[in-house]
């Protein structure tokens, strides 16, 4: 995958579409057609010390619309039973986990990192045994490419009639003139106060929430 280094336009972006301030984003492992963001890859420790697991989070809000309605269907409790009774997918599972484990290693020596011991040897979305997240194994799948997470690109291929990454979705998934959010919010009010405020989109609300709560940065 083109994977390249946060340009601040992607920081708007991904704030934008997760309707919070991105912070410590070290890289875009996986991006849309048209260039936007799909994926953020965290460094394993925030800046403001506390260890963050995921290092790969889904961030386009059709894509995880998508996965949360797959979740919602019972697909993680039906994949979990499968990882008991298939040797293989088993397995593949485990392999994607240790994946992951060196993706982490491989962003955190990209951001000038310690070592966060903290989080060694547990990566995130209930690997190695379980499926708790799809989105995790989802955005795994975008940002390494396919092959690797096996349950991560059965997801893909489970939402795939209504978003795949060959399919630019962007323009009507996010509202692109909103405010960026951030933690300042000075600039917020005075683009308010410029008449510029616009009522937020109902189509943020299960973005970012879908992914697991102590999770989410
Ligand atoms: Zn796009």
């Amino acid at each position: 995958m083109n994977s390249t280094l946060p340009r601040p336009s992607d920081l708007d972006t991904l704030s934008l579409q997760l309707s919070r301030p991105v912070r410590d984003v070290v890289e875009i492992p996986a991006r849309c057609v048209c260039g936007n963001p799909l994926v953020a890859a965290t460094a394993p420790r925030l800046s403001n010390g506390i260890p963050f697991p995921t290092t790969f989070y889904l961030t386009h809000p059709a894509a995880t619309a998508a996965v949360s309605r797959l979740e919602a269907a019972g697909v993680m409790a039906e994949m979990t039973q499968r990882l008991s009774t298939e040797a293989d997918l088993a397995a593949a599972h485990r392999a994607a986990h240790e994946n992951y484990l060196a993706e982490r290693e491989r962003i955190r020596v990209l951001a000038g990192l310690d070592p966060v011991w903290e989080i060694e040897g547990v990566s995130a979305g209930g690997m190695p045994e379980r499926v708790k997240c799809l989105h995790v194994l989802v955005g795994h799948s975008l940002a390494v490419g396919r092959g690797i997470n096996l349950l991560g690109d059965e997801g893909l291929d489970r939402i795939a009639e209504s978003w795949t990454p060959e399919t630019c979705t962007c323009a009507q998934s996010w509202d692109h003139e909103a405010p960026v959010p951030q933690r300042d919010l000075s600039r917020h009010v005075r683009r308010a106060n410029q008449g510029f405020a616009r009522q937020q989109t109902s189509s943020s609300e299960d973005a970012p929430r879908s992914q697991p709560e102590e999770e989410n940065a």
